[in-house]
């Protein structure tokens, strides 16, 4: 590492433990060469931005006219993007995580992992996530002290507890019957979905998180139709939105029908599930990286053979699933299941889905405009416009000619602060305090 990158590291590091993250009084403008316009899917020229506060003022070019006491942040050759939104993120928990040793992890603890993942996540450029179940609240816990700047992190929408069957994906744990434990979310029954939509909405749930299928395989259907219509319903009566972990090709249909607002992950879609979803404006939540990641990482992981024999069969399906859904047009948001593979690796979906057939610019429209718009938020985040918070990220060059860039993301503001500046290389450009 060279003693700028040390400098920089050391001044990032420093930032996390600071006080309040306030916007500065002081207005901001930021220049840069490019600015991508998620609306248009293009690239704008010499963009000028003038951020007030907490959020954008004024978007325009060369000739905008910006006030003299103004704070100048020029990125050079950089193209500058919205900040980047991810929904379905697990902040609360570390990959590698799960099985036995889960149980002794408390609640206290995993809202720590989620302070430290929080950090990665908004230093890879997420400025907004939807963290999509968490046992005990610490996602509530993580959102609101993120919010009351105690801790630098994205925006956050959470879930809770996810809700799901006795003994489905969402209910499942290796402790026999004489411990008596179910998971928060489980329930069973109409009434019983009705009940836990309101309790997980009482202790401070944004979305409705639910199991509709099994893990990844196999491929079970766990709520029935009437369950699922009610739990919607109801959340939607609240005004919350629903994401569904769907895998299994009924489930999806399923809870297409009954209303969901997205289909997370999507495994086993098939060509009557993706029509369904065009007819109900439904969006996929694809998560396609993790299934690249585990093709490279299993060998070093010393997995039981029946772990790698069933990923032999499902990530090819997946794959194959994917593109079709790509190419049929059914709406995508980006989601990348970051906590399954390591916390701050979330911009590999971009690349992963170019690989399976979207364009870069539909990626990221994905990761901007269209997840803002699944998670109830286009009026203030998913593009850098007047009156939107000031969330802009940048990265050193054209990311439509290869979106691997946005995994090297180099500049960083939320809400009118700079997070993180590899471009400029102005230590107390790093920050306002
Ligand atoms: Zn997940």
């Amino acid at each position: 590492m060279s003693a700028k990158l040390l400098l920089i590291a050391s001044l990032a590091s420093a930032a996390s433990f600071g006080a309040q993250q306030k916007a500065s009084n002081t207005p901001i403008v930021v220049r840069a060469s490019k600015l991508f316009d998620p609306t248009s899917g293009r690239l704008l020229d010499s963009p000028v931005v003038l951020i007030s506060g907490n959020h954008i003022e004024a978007v325009g070019s060369r000739d905008l006219a910006t006030p003299a006491n103004a704070r100048m942040i020029d990125l050079g050759s950089a193209t500058l993007l919205p900040g980047l939104i991810d929904v379905h993120t697990h902040l609360t928990f570390d990959a590698g995580g799960g099985g036995y040793e889960s149980l002794g992890i408390s609640t206290p603890r995993a809202a720590l992992t989620g302070a430290k993942n929080a950090r990665l996540t908004l230093l890879a450029g997420f400025t907004t996530v939807r963290n999509v179940g968490a046992e005990g609240y610490a996602d509530v816990a993580l959102r609101d002290a993120i919010d009351a700047g105690d801790v630098i992190g994205p925006r956050m929408q959470v879930s809770g507890p996810p809700l799901g069957i006795t003994g489905g994906h969402c209910d499942s744990n290796l402790l026999p019957p004489q411990f008596h434990y179910s998971a928060e979310g489980a329930a069973d029954g109409v009434e019983a979905v009705m009940h836990k939509v309101r309790e997980v909405v009482k202790y401070g749930a944004d979305v409705i998180k639910f199991c509709a299928s099994g893990g990844v395989y196999p491929r079970l259907e766990q709520y029935s139709p009437a369950e699922m219509q009610a739990l919607i319903t109801e959340a939607h009566r609240l005004g919350r939105k629903v994401a569904t972990h769907a895998h299994s090709t009924v489930a999806i249909k399923d809870a297409v029908r009954a209303g969901v607002d997205s289909i997370e992950h999507g495994i086993f879609l098939d060509d009557e599930g993706i029509q369904l979803m065009k007819e109900h404006n439904t969006f996929l939540v694809p998560t396609s990286y993790p299934l690249f990641w585990f093709e490279e990482h299993a060998p070093q992981m010393h997995l039981p053979p029946w772990i790698t024999e069933k990923a032999a069969i499902i990530i090819p399906a997946a794959k194959q699933n994917m593109t079709k859904a790509f190419h049929s047009g059914v709406r995508i948001a980006l989601g990348t299941d970051a906590g399954v593979y390591p916390h701050g690796e979330n911009g590999g979906e971009f690349w992963s889905m170019v690989t399976l057939g979207l364009t870069s610019a539909q990626a990221l429209q994905a990761g901007t405009i269209n997840a803002a718009e699944l998670m109830g938020w286009s009026d203030r985040v998913g593009s850098i416009a007047k009156g939107k918070l000031a969330d802009i990220v940048a990265v050193k060059g054209d990311p439509l000619s290869d979106v691997r860039m946005l995994q090297h993301v180099q500049f960083v503001m939320k809400d009118g602060v700079v997070y993180k500046d590899e471009i400029t290389n102005q230590g107390n450009s790093l920050h306002s305090w």
